[in-house]
């Protein structure tokens, strides 16, 4: 199937059921009104002179018009490109002019992001322009701007107005449309994380992202009328995918709490809502256990949910268990480039296995692991993973060289992450092959040493990550966030550690800080770390 065959098939079966819950614009829709409202935009798109493969940027926080948007450009046959809102200027006009979009939907401003003012700093010569007839030296591939919410401005189109233009000519060119549309067309150019470095742009057809959406969704247990909240960023596929496609292929409502993560805000509208199901990564649900006010909300509806992106410590999980109430809370693992989740944990899971796999391979998906020379290790053995199936992406936008590294002649992703797999088909993840620290000639892997140290009851947070040594090649060094009110040292966590575990596991660097480094999905960017320690340390 399309997207768009998929919500048809949603309106029909659900239309009076919830689609959208946007708590801070006060907004919800129906299944019936959504269809349509995605329709009329599509219809509007058209209307500018885009066709079928364009590329259409969304530059926006969490919002309706972002999901409006999602769909509309799957219906009509184009390419949504997700920017990440907090980008500057330069990653702006990087993005724009890799994938070369035609139209560019941006919000007009979140706190100190100025959306517009920047698009018009990189277009200086825009106050001339009709609007949707953009000629610009600047980005000449750039032909409409459409801006949500606000004052008319010149050389914008508005959002709501595009939404609406649309007359019936236009809206039976979508539907002759729909008949030529197909699965595997590309759709959607989304950027990775940039955990390890400068973000990838993956090229996701309907067939990847649709197929994981339903899987996803069927993995945690999703049904009708459940209400999923949607707290991570839609730009990312965890949003729009194990969010957004989940529900419209479940029948459940997505509910999203803030145009971008808050604890507070989240905790309230899952009780506001009856939330039954929550996503995010290990670390906002660590920030939810951790607000003061936790104790005051009631999260008892809650019940599923998925935590990804990241290792979850075993503690995090059991409190997720037991204080959330999400008993049927599941892992998944997945990247960008497997749109995304290729394993999953299921909802019955015994807890120990529960936390300490990511469970097994999705349906339809194949796995192995490979050593160096891409031979498949034994059984336990670990190396790197990887997977093929349905929900490889196309490739990288525009790069055959990159996409070339990442997927072989036979099919095969190679996810640049170590893993094992047990007997029983579990999977293991042990870290990323970037992140492995190799001191002395031995494998050292930050994320075992992280989860002893998370065990210290004044540890909020920890990364450890290796750092040049001339003795031993590299070191260990661990970042600590100490938990509000208490104060630690290295002598106490030298103290901790001894004994406890192997000596050349205990870092030699100890630093005690505020924050990580982190991306906006919410992982921490280790290799910034690893810089801020090259530079101290000469
Ligand atoms: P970049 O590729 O730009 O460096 P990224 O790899 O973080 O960034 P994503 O595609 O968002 O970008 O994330 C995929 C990666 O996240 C995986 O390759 C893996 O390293 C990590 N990951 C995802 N899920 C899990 C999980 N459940 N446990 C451990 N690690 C995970
Ligand atoms: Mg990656």
């Amino acid at each position: 199937d399309t997207i768009g065959v998929a919500l048809d098939r949603a309106a029909r079966r659900w239309p009076q059921r919830e689609a959208l819950v946007v708590a801070h614009q006060q907004l919800r829709w129906s299944y019936a009104e959504f269809a349509a409202r995605v329709d009329a935009l599509a219809a509007g798109l058209l209307s500018i002179g885009l066709t079928r493969g364009d590329r259409v940027g969304i530059w926006a926080t969490n919002c309706a018009e972002w999901t409006l948007t999602q769909f509309a450009t799957a219906k009509a046959g184009l390419v949504l490109v997700n920017i990440n809102p907090s980008y500057r200027l330069s990653e702006l006009r990087y993005t724009l002019e890799k994938v070369g979009v035609k139209a560019l939907i941006a919000a007009e401003s979140f706190r100190s992001s100025d959306y517009v003012g920047m698009v018009e700093t990189l277009l200086p010569d825009l106050a001339g322009s009709e609007p949707g007839q953009l000629q610009n030296a600047a980005l000449p591939s750039l032909r409409a701007l459409i801006k949500i919410g606000g004052q008319p401005r010149a050389g914008w189109l508005d959002f709501d107005t595009l939404a609406r233009q649309a007359g019936a000519e236009q809206l039976r060119a979508l539907a002759a449309l729909a008949a030529t549309l197909d699965r595997h067309d590309p759709i959607n150019i989304q950027f990775t994380s940039g955990t390890t470095g400068l973000p990838k742009g993956a090229t996701l057809s309907h067939r990847n992202i649709l197929n994981n959406g339903y899987f996803i969704g069927a993995s945690m247990r999703l049904r009708e009328g459940d209400r999923l909240c949607i707290p991570v960023p839609l730009y990312h596929c965890f949003g729009m995918v194990l969010g957004n496609l989940a529900c419209v292929t479940h029948g459940a409502t997505m509910v999203y709490p803030a145009p971008i993560f808050d604890p507070l805000a989240t905790l309230q509208t899952i009780q506001a809502e009856a939330c039954t199901a929550l996503h995010g990564v290990p670390t906002m649900f660590i920030a939810q256990l951790a607000h003061p006010q936790f104790e005051h909300f009631d999260l008892s509806s809650l019940r599923t949910g998925i935590m990804s992106g990241a290792p979850c410590p075993t503690e995090v999980m059991r409190r997720v268990l037991e204080r959330m109430y999400m008993s049927e809370v599941t892992i998944a693992y997945g990247m960008t480039e497997t749109s995304p989740v290729s394993f999953q944990s299921s909802t019955d899971e015994p807890i120990e296995r529960r936390v300490s796999t990511v469970g097994r391979v999705q349906p339809h998906l194949q796995c192995k692991i490979v050593d160096a020379d891409g031979h498949i290790v034994a059984r336990g053995e670990t190396g790197e993973l990887c997977t093929r199936g349905y929900s490889v992406m196309l490739g990288y936008w525009n790069d055959p060289e990159k996409t070339a590294e990442a997927i072989d002649a036979d099919g095969w992703m190679h996810t640049g992450d170590l893993a094992t797999i047990d007997d029983e088909g579990y999977c293991r993840i042990v870290g990323r092959i970037k992140d492995m620290v190799i001191r002395g000639g031995e494998n050292l892997y930050p994320r075992e040493i992280e989860e002893f140290l998370y065990g210290h009851p004044k540890v909020q947070d920890v990364q450890v990550v290796g750092v040049p040594d001339a003795k031993y090649g590299e070191e260990l060094c661990a970042w600590v966030r100490v938990r509000e009110g208490e104060t630690l040292c290295e002598a106490e966590m030298l103290a901790f550690c001894n004994g406890q575990i192997s000596k050349f596991k205990i870092p030699r660097y100890w630093r005690f800080v505020d924050a990580f480094p982190m991306t906006v999905t919410g992982k921490v960017q280790k290799f910034l770390i690893r810089e801020a320690m090259q530079r101290e340390l000469g």
